[in-house]
């Protein structure tokens, strides 16, 4: 799966067999500049050969955005917040907000509800343990870091927190592997 792109117009909605677990990323909506109020559009899930796999519909407003679209037969809306932790530079770095345990995150996946991966309690596949391990130990270092209170240069900060981004990236696409497992053994849907 590719990342998703924005479209003009067209029905939401995807099939069942494709529906469980595409993800929304804050980051790419922010470059996109798609995350400004009163904006209403489409995003779209193509595969590798551009064929369209999912879409949905998309309305933001001040401080969110609306998902709906259809899976499984069910029609599912969604407001999703959105928070802003403050740059070093200037400006903001967007988070969505989980909707259902409102933990910051900059990933949301999309099945019946929209919840972080936490919720849908998704591990990660065995080949990935080891990599993911490394990648938690890091982080809880970096975080210890964050919110130790010592001082530090703003340079050492962005650094951090943009190492912080880096290993969420490496748990994502670790989270990839048993996403497409599970999808092998259950078209269901039924993993939340
Ligand atoms: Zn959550």
């Amino acid at each position: 799966m590719r990342g998703g792109s924005r479209y003009g117009a067209g029905r939401p909605g995807w099939k069942a067999k494709t529906t469980q677990y595409r993800n929304i990323d804050v980051r790419r909506f922010q470059r996109d500049d798609l995350l400004r109020a009163g904006l209403a559009y489409g995003w779209q899930w193509k595969d590798n050969a551009g064929k369209v796999k999912a879409s949905i519909d998309v309305r933001t407003d001040h401080g969110g955005l609306t998902v709906s679209y259809t899976t499984s037969g069910e029609d599912v809306t969604q407001r999703i917040g959105i928070t802003t932790t403050s740059c070093t530079y200037g400006g903001g770095r967007p988070w969505f907000v989980c909707p259902c345990c409102h933990k910051r995150v900059a990933l949301l996946y999309l099945s019946r509800q929209v919840a972080c991966r936490q919720c849908f309690r998704l591990a990660y596949p065995s080949q990935s343990e080891d990599l993911v391990g490394r990648a938690w130990r890091r982080q809880s270092k970096i975080e210890a870091q964050l919110t130790s209170g010592k001082r530090m240069t703003e340079a050492t900060r962005e650094r951090l927190i943009d190492a912080l981004e880096r290993i969420e990236a490496i748990k994502d696409a670790a989270l990839y592997g048993q996403m497409a497992r599970l999808l092998g053994h259950d078209r269901g849907g039924k993993f939340w």
